[in-house]
């Protein structure tokens, strides 16, 4: 988990939301008004002028499926076609493949667990270099990668989609992964001072 690097990029401006929400009001635009629309009324409609763009790095294909189940996002996801070559150029294979955390299997289990994912890891690993030297193009190696293997993506998504992705994903029933992934970044919203607005807003709404 700890290799999973979540980077709040950027937020909309709250001057244009400000502008946007003043607008049925004719009124002079303020956050305070801002904060009583979206935060208190929960007009979430407002909401959508707030986009939040995220970097993610080092989750999962296995969480990718999950976090692309948000069709109200923007993804980039990096290309296997394109980025398998220089994928291939890291050794550490904790590094390539992701280890989920298996605390509550019994012990015994757990070492029958991760010596299945690593033995099946380290064959996938070894099949693809081999036949990549052997000009297999990487459309057909990529059906070789397991779940397991890391990814990154940029991700852009308005704050009424993001409040649904996070009552969705931090439920405790969501993927333990993801969970770990929405807290990320609700985390990020929190220690950057360019989203301290938004982070004003959703505590203001229980987040
Ligand atoms: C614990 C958990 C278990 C899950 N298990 C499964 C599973 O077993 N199998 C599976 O396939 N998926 C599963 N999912 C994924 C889930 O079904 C959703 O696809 C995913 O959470 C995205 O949610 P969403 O549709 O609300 O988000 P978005 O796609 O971002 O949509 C946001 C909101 O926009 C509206 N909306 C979007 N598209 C439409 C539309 N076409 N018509 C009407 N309204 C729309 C809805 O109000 C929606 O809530 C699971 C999710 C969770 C959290």
């Amino acid at each position: 988990m700890d290799k999973i690097k979540v980077k709040l990029l950027s937020v909309t401006p709250v001057e244009v939301v400000n502008q946007a929400i003043a607008q049925p009001y004719d009124s002079e635009p303020s956050f305070e008004l801002t904060r009583k629309v979206i935060g208190v009324k929960k007009h979430l409609s407002c909401a959508e002028h707030i986009v939040l763009n995220f970097h993610i790095e080092g989750a999962s294909r296995a969480e990718l499926q999950e976090h692309m189940r948000h069709r109200m996002a923007s993804p980039t996801v990096k290309s296997t076609r394109f980025a398998l070559g220089k994928m291939m150029q890291e050794e550490h294979l904790g590094r390539f493949f992701f280890m989920p955390d298996y605390a509550d299997l019994q012990p015994e289990v757990a070492a029958e667990y991760v010596a299945a994912k690593e033995f099946l890891e380290l064959q996938a690993y070894r099949a693809i270099q081999s036949l990549r030297q052997k000009g297999v193009p990487n459309d057909l190696l990529k059906y070789l990668l397991p779940e397991s293997t890391r990814t990154a993506f940029s991700w852009s998504i308005n704050l009424r989609s993001f409040i649904n992705f996070l009552e969705l994903r931090t439920s405790p029933t969501a993927l333990n992964e993801i969970r770990y992934i929405a807290k990320l970044m609700r985390n990020e919203i929190a220690r950057n001072d360019f989203a301290r607005y938004v982070d004003v807003l959703l505590l203001e709404m229980g987040w």
